[in-house]
């Protein structure tokens, strides 16, 4: 277990220790966590940068595409110099000179079953950012094996949705979700997007990994919270286990 050692790092965090929910003791759970970021489009780009700066101890950082212009309206770790560099790369090297004491590995690779199944079993939580159906559902399959809790999110237009899935068999999972509520087929480039809303939907990402992993607060698993930005309105929904869903296969 790795401790804060030197009155450096306790300065750094010194205004989430003084929380009395959060403590020594929090901070130090989240420099033994790591936590899995896979796609660093707008979402990643909102919720890394403060799992960094407030001193989760690893992130990994998972994204084969490239910087392109359209990006640097929403995706705001990259700058017009890093256009056709790889997101994860970027993101890393961005990362590492906010908070040299945090251990950021990039993987400039798509999200794969293969690659995911590999990954998702050495963390302790799993960060959903993508805006593609199929990976969403095999990031969900990996989780749900390997029994390990998923902050699942998405932004489109005005409106952004998060969810908690637990993955331990005591709740429903992803797929479990989008029977219920059908899928988000469409992505930014068909649809658009107002930048801060993915921002602010990305920083809740953030916020429910750091008040999880530190025990500062537990989360409101498997409720599906909906964000409409033109009515600045949240709505909630519970979400129950789906009969012969994946999660449930014997
Ligand atoms: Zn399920």
């Amino acid at each position: 277990m790795k401790q804060l050692e030197t009155l450096a790092q306790t300065r750094r965090y010194s205004r989430q220790i003084m929380l009395p929910a959060l403590d020594l003791a929090g901070q130090e759970k989240l420099l033994n966590s790591k936590v899995l970021i896979i796609g660093m489009g707008g979402l990643g780009c909102a919720a890394a940068p403060y799992l960094c700066s407030g001193g989760v101890g690893t992130l990994t950082l998972v994204d084969g595409d490239t910087v392109d212009l359209t990006n640097l309206q929403r995706q705001i770790l990259y700058t017009d110099a890093d256009v056709g560099r790889f997101k994860a790369e970027v993101a890393a090297q961005w990362l590492q000179r906010q908070n040299p004491e945090v251990q950021v590995h990039a993987v400039a690779q798509f999200a794969d079953a293969t690659l995911l199944a590999g990954l998702v079993a050495t963390q302790d939580l799993i960060l959903d950012c993508t805006d593609n159906l199929q990976v969403r559902q095999q990031i969900s399959d990996a989780c749900v094996e390997a029994k390990k809790p998923l902050l699942s999110a998405a932004a489109i237009r005005f409106e952004g949705q998060l969810c908690a899935f637990k993955n331990d068999g005591s709740g429903p999972c992803y797929r479990c979700m989008s029977r219920l509520f059908g899928e988000q087929q469409l992505s930014c480039l068909d649809a658009g997007i107002l930048a801060p809303v993915v921002g602010l939907i990305g920083v809740q990402q953030a916020l429910w990994a750091m008040l999880w992993l530190s025990g500062a607060a537990d989360l409101p698993w498997h409720q599906l919270r909906l964000f409409d930005a033109l009515h600045s309105q949240w709505q909630s929904f519970s979400l129950v286990k789906q009969p012969g869903c994946y999660c449930q296969a014997p």
